[in-house]
């Protein structure tokens, strides 16, 4: 196999970074067969160096527990505008 190029290698290792619905908890990333994750999604906080230069420095991310695709919110969807009730 020929060498990859780096920006090849990048792009491989790369996170798979989605955009999570507003009160979104599920994974809805599909798998190669099709079938939905549905993996818990659950806020990462101590995200690597190479996260970090992707979401920006203290981002708020998500990570699926099961396929490990990153959730940024909703940028349109304003923290404050949810309603915190436990
Ligand atoms: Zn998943």
């Amino acid at each position: 196999m020929p060498e990859e190029t780096t920006e090849d290698t990048l792009a491989s290792t790369a996170p798979k970074i989605k955009t999570r619905k507003p009160e979104q908890r599920a994974c809805d990333e599909r798998t190669e067969k099709g079938r939905l994750c549905a993996g818990h999604l659950k806020r990462w906080y101590d995200f690597p160096p190479e996260i970090e230069a992707v979401v920006g420095k203290g981002a708020e991310v998500d990570r699926c527990g099961f396929c490990k695709t990153l959730f940024r919110p909703d940028p349109k969807q304003q923290p404050n505008s949810y309603t915190l009730r436990y």
